[in-house]
């Protein structure tokens, strides 16, 4: 410590005002515990809120509008040609979307007593911070929070330019290109080429896997890749981008095996990196594996006795739920409650067009394991409420454990699947069977029925 810096004393600091941040400074205070968020951009909210979850929803919301709207034409409503104005597109997602959410928190921070300092901490030691910004001044604590959340992943020999984007840049809507790039088949590259492709733009997508999701079962990625098909202009797979050079008025790229190509705009979304960097974490005793992930054990403790760490900092899945969760865990032990991340389901879900969702055990683990299960799917061209809705490309599918008949995993293709796919993971997370699915009398028409025509087909 150098002398003459402000000493401020805390019983918690939390480092990084995201979804594990926010989380577990709200619990925390909940339980009595006075504590500080630091937060680089002095607001709560995170990547998810600003960059991440919330704008990337409000795009997607006005894709599907879009398509709807192109589709009424099959049951005789004409809305004529949309007109996309960018700015006031814009202006409601800032505003009325992600500023509403941003005040919310703030209000939630303030009547839970819990305090928002700006600036970038780093570490000095295992028992202090030192915050720049504004005011810089050190932070003792009794415990801290890693909660930093993570950063766009970055290609070698990238050159910089403005019409080179990362999904922060992408996010704001800079200009509609006529022609995109998308580098990476994953969750950003589908959710973001769709939306740009909504608003008009020709989407190519580059993925270096031999498919679209890689690590997702192929059989509810196959409904997805159907639509992308349609969508997309052009998707290569199995395909590595050889090189990115910025022309007049364009970005040539050079990719592998398929010749060279002229576009627009690129967008990179090629996985997140944890943001464990210039956070003077060599001062401290946490353990970082190669990648930079920080080691924690199932109570969000790391190997610094006094320092906790939640969210992408801690690895995959990179999902604001779990960093929530694994947020208020943290809270709760530091607050000498019994508590874990013992979570058997983490949901996910890719808010595309239709949505794929999925929780615990995959058909594709379970076969990488070695281990037996029964397969049950719905197929929604039986559904009644998916061809009321114009929508029977879906399926829901349970993944069932022979033996005892326990749901193990859950996964859902189809619109909607992001609404299904909790009681997908209610079932897995209280270990109901099938037949208790079976049994439970789902309304009609909706799709939820769709998860007690899959139980019930074990049973015929
Ligand atoms: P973050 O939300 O990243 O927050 C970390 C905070 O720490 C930031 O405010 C940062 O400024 C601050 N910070 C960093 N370093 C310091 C420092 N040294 N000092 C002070 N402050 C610091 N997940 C979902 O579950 N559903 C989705 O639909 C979804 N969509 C996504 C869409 C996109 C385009 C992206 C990029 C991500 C999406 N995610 C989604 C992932 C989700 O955003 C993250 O998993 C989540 O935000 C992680 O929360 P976190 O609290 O770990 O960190
Ligand atoms: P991702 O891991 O989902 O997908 C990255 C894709 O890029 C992969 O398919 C990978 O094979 C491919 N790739 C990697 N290097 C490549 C290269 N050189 N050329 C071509 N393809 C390449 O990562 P993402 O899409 O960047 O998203 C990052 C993370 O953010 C996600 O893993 C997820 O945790 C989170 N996220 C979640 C949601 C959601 O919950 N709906 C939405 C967006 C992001």
């Amino acid at each position: 410590m150098v002398m003459g810096d402000r000493v401020e004393e805390v019983d918690l600091a939390v480092i990084g005002g995201g979804p594990g941040g926010y989380a577990a400074a709200f619990r925390a205070a909940e339980l009595g515990i006075e504590t500080v968020v630091v937060d680089s951009g002095n607001r709560l909210g995170g990547a998810c809120l600003y960059e991440g979850c919330i704008p990337s929803k409000a795009l997607l919301h006005v894709a599907a509008v879009l398509h709807e709207a192109e589709r009424a034409k099959e049951f005789g409503v004409d809305f004529g040609e949309p007109r996309i104005s960018l700015d006031p597109l814009r202006k409601w997602k800032a505003e009325r979307v992600v500023g509403k959410l941003s005040r919310g928190l703030a209000g939630v921070a303030k009547a839970k007593g819990v305090q928002v300092v700006g600036g970038r901490a780093a570490f000095d030691d295992s028992r202090s911070i030192r915050v720049d910004g504004d005011d810089p001044h050190v932070i003792r604590f009794r415990h801290a929070i890693v909660a930093t959340g993570s950063a766009p992943a970055r290609l070698a020999g990238v050159p910089v330019s403005e019409r080179i984007m990362d999904s922060t840049t992408a996010l704001e809507v800079p200009e509609i290109p006529e022609r995109l790039l998308v580098i990476g088949g994953g969750y950003i590259g589908l959710e973001l080429g769709q939306v740009y492709a909504a608003l008009g733009s020709a989407v190519t997508i580059v993925e270096m896997t031999d498919g679209l999701l890689p690590g997702v079962d192929r059989d509810l990625v196959q409904h997805l890749a159907r639509r992308c098909d349609k969508l997309f202009v052009a998707i290569h797979l199995g395909t590595k981008v050889a090189a990115l050079r910025e022309t007049s008025g364009g970005i040539e790229a050079q990719l592998e095996g398929k010749g060279t190509e002229r576009f627009d705009r690129v967008l990179v979304a090629v996985g997140r990196r944890p943001a464990t960097e210039d956070l003077g974490l060599e001062h401290t005793k946490v353990a970082r594996d190669a990648r930079g992930v920080i080691q924690v054990d199932d109570t969000c403790r790391t190997s610094d006795a006094s320092i906790y760490a939640v969210g992408d900092v801690t690895g995959e899945p990179m999902l604001a739920h779990r960093a929530s969760r694994q947020g208020k865990v943290a809270a709760e032990v530091i607050a000498g409650r019994p508590s874990a991340f013992d979570s058997v389901a983490v949901p996910a879900i890719v808010f595309t067009d239709p949505e794929i969702a999925w929780c615990g055990v995959t058909e594709g683990q379970a076969a990488r394991d070695g281990r037996a299960v029964k397969i049950a799917k719905f197929q929604w061209a039986a559904s009644g409420r998916a061809t009321t809705l114009g929508r029977s490309d879906g399926v829901t599918k349970l993944i069932v454990d022979p033996e005892s008949g326990r749901v193990l995993g859950v996964g859902v293709a189809g619109p909607g699947a992001g609404e299904l796919i909790a009681e997908g993971a209610l079932a897995v997370e209280a270990a109901l069977l099938a037949e208790d699915l079976a049994l439970t009398i789902h309304a009609h028409p909706t799709l939820s029925e769709s998860i007690m025509e899959a139980a019930e087909s074990l049973f015929r």
